[in-house]
């Protein structure tokens, strides 16, 4: 992942889409895959609002066991149906190398969440693909031991990994977690790999989340991760930091300008 063996920025394809090229990634979609309308209906709209990939957690890291786990395989299904109504690449959690080959299958990147950015045997196995990868940096996690996470995985010989900053855990409470906007350009220093700012996960409330989108890509981020739901009071989980189509919609005109200025 060093820079200094590698100096051009890698670029990454996604499905249709590429990574670290001029086109920001824009994901977005529900925290968890909760029905077939949900889903397709959702990826339509944020299609429609200049959205690139569909995200949506089929498989849930949740703090509590009694806590919705998600759909699981019947979330990967209900992904695949937005897919072919939008064309949208999936962006999907694996927690567990059980269902490595189906996500391989069926999934266009695997997310490896915060939760599991240490997990180095989850991290070796997904490695021994060529399945892109969405790695998420730990809550608690230093830059040097998010590369060293990426490693795990490019050092079994999937180079497809692309970073995502998605808050990490400090003495404040307010927010969820502090985004760390720095991590931009200190990644772009260090690794050729792009990187993604998730402002959802990092602020925890809705109203937090343009202004870290926005902050994400005045820093130079190849993309955004956005956690939308057409009802959040409603949605499953996340739902408080979860923006509707229409504040996804206002946040995605303001991200176009930005984006040209860059
Ligand atoms: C998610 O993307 O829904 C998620 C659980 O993210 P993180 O691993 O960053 O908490
Ligand atoms: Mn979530």
């Amino acid at each position: 992942a060093n820079r200094a063996f590698h100096p051009e920025n890698s670029q990454i394809q996604v499905g249709t889409e590429l990574i670290g090229g001029e086109r920001l990634a824009i994901m977005a979609g529900p925290c968890s895959v909760e029905n077939e309308d949900q889903i397709v209906n959702l990826a339509k709209r944020m299609k429609a609002a200049g959205a690139n990939f569909i995200r949506g957690g089929a498989f849930k890291p949740r703090t509590s066991p009694y806590s919705f786990q998600g759909l699981e395989l019947e979330g990967l299904r209900l992904l695949e149906l937005a897919k072919r109504e939008t064309g949208m690449p999936i962006v999907s959690e694996l927690m567990s190398s059980d269902y490595l080959d189906e996500f391989v299958k069926r999934v266009d990147m695997i997310q490896i969440g915060a939760r599991n950015m240490q997990n180095f045997d989850l991290l070796k196995a997904v490695g021994k693909t060529q399945t892109p990868i969405l790695l998420k940096r730990g809550l608690s996690a230093t830059y040097k031991e998010w590369l060293m996470s990426a490693e795990y995985i490019m050092s079994e010989g999937n180079q497809n990994v692309v970073l995502c900053e998605r808050g990490i855990r400090t003495f404040e409470t307010e927010t969820r977690n502090t985004l760390d906007i720095q991590a931009v350009p200190v990644m772009k220093k260090k690794t050729h790999l792009p990187i993604i700012i998730d402002a959802s996960h990092a602020g925890g409330q809705a109203y937090l989340v343009p202004a870290g989108a926005k902050a994400g890509v005045a820093a130079g981020a190849d993309g955004l991760m956005i956690e939308t739901h057409e009802d959040p009071a409603n949605a499953w989980s996340d739902g408080e930091q979860c923006l509707t189509p229409d504040e996804f919609d206002k946040l995605m005109d303001q991200i176009r300008i930005l984006a040209q200025v860059e």
